[in-house]
């Protein structure tokens, strides 16, 4: 099976349930942001941009259940910014657990082996050395964690943790080979954390999943690589699902980065093209979703838009309409049902977009639901047939695929490393996102402010405008990140 026998059978359950009653709109995930705070600045994301005059406030945990309580998803999606930096993530785990439902926490990554030092503190025994020997030997514990877990004292054992569960997954964001994804969170090293975080998870037994955005300059065959690998790395599934241009992020990629956002996010056309494998994949590698859904990306079928399946509860309320578009919040998560004019947004029956911002949406928040709630009895058995059916064994690792995977800061060749070296020799066309090895997309120099031709770049080092803010922007990331002087033009 590709999903642990419970939490499946817990799911149906609530379809089912649901059926009978002809409930004609209720949540099968909830999107729980209890924070918007992250320690990263991920290019593309629009919760750290849309919410930045609150990233400071967090939702109480009592709120947090409730609102789970409320709309009655069996699995929640502990999402933000970053949820590891909320204070009471282990107690918001536990308590959604209490209620009977399945917890992803989605994650950058970075705290995952502080959370699971901690849970090895807590639960230490001599029984546990194997694990930690283990841990020892491919260095993802150093001796003095490993001393600090031995000799925990009263406070760390009775702590609340984050343990293995099969009603758990951690969720890593992963969004391509070491280049690509330290690039698109803008930190160089962010990769390599993640997949230590990854083999620590596996080693200590808990369910590891991956979510991966595609955007436009996501090129597909990196992706079967990106899978290989963590296949091979023992990760359970994958979720995947195309980048979308919903406002905040699209402000922040214009106003930051100076970059058209219409080169950058993918359209319906393109999102299919990027999928036309996802079918195959989706027999070699444990891809998380309905088959509806990977057909609907691949171009074989619409699917209607079912956003009020999968609702975002964040500090300011229930989002409306979607998890990408919002339009409003409200108290309660019945009231958003009753008010939302749901008839307004999604896709009609060709495709076209009910509102010009659904137009491009292939989002899995809208459209994933769908693929699982229709009651067609072709969907009803391809879906069970795919979940039921076997999971696909781990590909096997080999270290031309290691190889392969860490193609970045740690051969030298991180996007920081690359932009000091451009700044420091003012060479003009410092790489933007997606440039790589020199091979820069011609896109990438296309600003018409940028004052420069095609081909490998060539904005003056007095650069203005958005390719001078870039510049800037670049420097600063270097130096906080490297702890550099940068030399001035
Ligand atoms: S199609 Fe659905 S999920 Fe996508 S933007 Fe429109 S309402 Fe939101």
């Amino acid at each position: 099976m590709r999903f642990p026998l419970a939490p499946t059978a817990k799911i149906a359950r609530h379809i089912v349930k649901h059926k009978l009653k002809g409930t004609p709109k209720f949540a099968m995930v909830l999107q729980l942001e209890p924070l918007h705070t992250c320690n990263l600045t991920c290019t593309g994301c629009g919760r750290i941009r849309e919410y930045s005059t609150s990233l400071k406030d967090m939702v109480p945990l009592e709120q947090c259940l409730a609102a789970a309580a409320e709309c009655d998803a069996p699995m929640i999606s502990i999402c933000g910014g970053e949820p590891l930096i909320y204070p009471k993530i282990e107690e918001l785990v536990a308590g959604l657990h209490e209620q009977g439902r399945m917890v992803y926490i989605c994650t950058n990554g970075v705290f995952m082996r502080k959370k699971m030092r901690e849970y090895l503190a807590s639960a230490y025994t001599p029984s546990f050395e194997p694990q930690l020997a283990q841990l020892l030997t491919e260095k993802l514990v150093t001796e003095k964690e490993a001393e600090a877990i031995r000799k925990a004292d009263g406070a760390a054992k009775s702590k609340v943790v984050i343990r293995p569960s099969k009603w758990h997954y951690w969720n890593v964001h992963v969004d391509g080979l070491e280049f690509t994804h330290d690039l698109i969170v803008e930190r160089e090293g962010v990769f390599k954390e993640c997949v230590a975080a990854i083999q620590m998870a596996k080693i200590l037994g808990y369910q590891v999943a991956t979510n991966t955005t595609v955007y436009k300059e996501t090129e597909t065959a990196e992706l079967e690589e990106m899978f290989k690998f963590l296949s091979s790395l023992g990760v359970d599934g994958h979720t995947i699902s195309p980048g979308y241009d919903y406002d905040a992020a699209k402000k922040d990629m214009v106003k930051r980065l100076g970059k058209d956002p219409a080169q950058f996010f993918l359209t319906r056309e393109m999102t299919r093209q990027k999928f036309k494998d996802i079918e195959r994949w989706g027999q070699m590698f444990t891809i998380f979703g309905t088959p509806g859904y990977l057909e609907f990306l691949a171009g074989k079928r619409e699917l209607a838009c079912s956003a009020w399946a999968v609702p975002t509860y964040n500090i300011r309320g229930w989002k409306a309409p979607c998890y990408v578009m919002t339009e409003g919040h409200y108290p309660t998560y019945a009231q958003m049902l009753a008010e939302v004019k749901w008839d307004r947004f999604g896709v009609d029956d060709h495709g076209c977009g009910r509102d010009a911002r659904c137009e491009n949406c292939m989002m899995h928040s809208g459209f994933e639901p769908s693929g699982a709630l229709s009651s067609s009895p072709r969907d009803s058995w391809i879906n069970f047939k795919y979940n039921f059916g076997s999971r696909p064994a781990p590909y096997p690792s080999s270290p031309e695929l290691t190889r392969a995977a860490y193609n970045g800061a740690t051969i030298g060749k991180g996007h920081l490393a690359e932009a000091k070296e451009a700044v420091n020799r003012e060479f003009a066309g410092v790489k933007s996102a997606f440039a790589r090895g020199g091979n820069d997309l011609p896109h990438d120099h296309d600003h018409a402010d940028s004052g420069h031709s095609g081909g490998s770049g060539g904005c003056s080092s007095g650069a203005s405008g958005a390719a001078g803010d870039q510049l800037a922007d670049l420097k600063a990331k270097i130096a906080a990140a490297k702890k550099i002087e940068v030399k001035s033009e």
